[in-house]
């Protein structure tokens, strides 16, 4: 099994300094089922202390909980010290860290069996539980009793539900129950963590999965404007490119800006989305002259993904033949207007007119015609 080139690199120089080093977690899950692995982890007896000697580049990324993220051969990997974890007291964080000597130690406090398998190309895989065949049934099971690894860490619940949504796979039944039961304590986790899992179920290839967020019941204690997602929505994204805002605006209704910003998504992602909310289902000509002008052309571009035929025909239409939609784009400026005598309060209500009427009359904007309408109309 090869998992990466580079990887190797760094498990043969760990092992050469006496140590033991395995691949880990997601990227050995990953190149099981046939997919180029995204990040690389690596797990070892060797200390963070000893890692940051074996190699020249390292960052303490996560020293204390024995992470350190080596960079070598072209690529990052996050080395982390074979560790058990102790009491979670606050059901988010372990009371305390330890290191121990033995894989199988730290396999036990991952999350999934499929994410709780080890890789060494001389000692082979280390797969103490089921972790291939789940893949094979394509089930999400926890390592362990589901409902002490929920209350230890309430993160583990959503996910599951982002691998359920990324892999296509089914959580099994003891695992599902567990969250629908611990779901509650959702509420302790960080915004900012619960929106990354969230942000990666509706982009996940198996999307409508995010559908046990709401059967689980573990979207209402994700946030308090949960309301905002129309869940019936999600088989739309199957088709959809992998863009969060243009995901977000498919799912979401009323209330979906106050819902974003509990989970602390960017300012620019809650108003793509809210833009994108307020262009759906247009196709009129007009109205996706006044969209561009207020939107931007980004997200037109973006709604040829959801909106109809007609759409993609007109907004084609209006960038083909340029036709003005900005103000800049009007042949006549606020020179030709004093010069009329235009001037003060009265020039943007003029203005803005002559740009109802441009719009309208795409070909009509030449500074004569213009001219002339405001001489008749004003
Ligand atoms: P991804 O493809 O998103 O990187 P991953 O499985 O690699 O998925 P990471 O967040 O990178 O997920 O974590 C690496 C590994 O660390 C996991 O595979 C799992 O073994 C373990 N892990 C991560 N988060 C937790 C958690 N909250 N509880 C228990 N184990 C965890
Ligand atoms: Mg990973």
């Amino acid at each position: 099994m090869i998992i990466s080139d580079a990887g190797l690199k760094i498990i043969e120089k760990i092992e050469k300094s006496g140590f033991e080093a395995y691949f880990v977690g997601g990227c050995v899950r990953d190149v099981l089922m046939g997919k180029t692995p995204g990040d690389i982890d690596i797990t070892t007896n060797a200390s963070p202390a000893d890692i940051m000697k074996i190699f020249k580049k390292t960052y303490p990324t996560g020293i204390n909980h024995g992470t350190v993220t080596v960079a070598e051969e072209g690529i990052t990997a996050e080395v982390t010290t074979y560790r058990c974890e102790k009491g979670y007291n606050d059901g988010r964080h372990p009371d305390k860290v330890e290191f121990v000597a033995d894989i199988n130690e730290d396999l036990l406090r991952r999350d999934f069996t499929i994410n709780a398998m080890a890789y060494n190309p001389s000692r082979g895989l280390v797969d103490n539980f089921g972790g291939q065949q789940d893949i094979e049934n394509k089930i999400i099971r926890c390592v362990g009793e589901p409902d002490k690894r929920f209350s230890e860490d309430a993160l583990r619940m959503a996910r599951g539900i982002r691998f359920a949504a990324t892999l296509g796979f089914e959580i099994e039944e003891k695992t599902l129950a567990a969250i629908q039961k611990n779901a509650h304590l959702a509420e302790k986790i960080s915004n900012e963590r619960i929106a990354v899992e969230f942000e990666k179920t509706v982009l996940g290839d198996f999307s409508e999965k995010a559908l046990l967020l709401f059967e689980t019941g573990l979207i209402n204690h994700i946030a308090e404007n949960s309301k905002a997602i129309d869940f019936s929505a999600l088989k739309k994204l199957v088709e959809l490119p992998k863009i969060t805002p243009l995901r977000f605006a498919i799912i979401m209704n009323d209330g979906a800006a106050a819902f974003l910003k509990e989970l602390r998504f960017s300012g620019e992602i809650i108003k793509t989305t809210e833009s994108l909310m307020a262009g759906l289902g247009i196709e009129n000509p007009i109205d996706i002259k006044k969209y561009i002008n207020k939107n931007g052309m980004k997200c037109a571009q973006l709604l040829t993904y959801v909106n109809s035929m007609q759409y993609k025909t007109e907004l084609q239409k209006i960038l083909v033949e340029k036709h003005p939609v900005f103000v800049r784009d009007l042949e006549i400026g606020g020179t030709d207007l004093m010069e009329m005598g235009i001037t003060g309060v009265q020039t943007g209500q003029v203005i803005s007119r002559l740009q109802e009427w441009v719009w309208e009359n795409p070909h009509e904007n030449k500074k004569e015609k213009l001219l002339k309408w405001i001489k008749e109309e004003i």
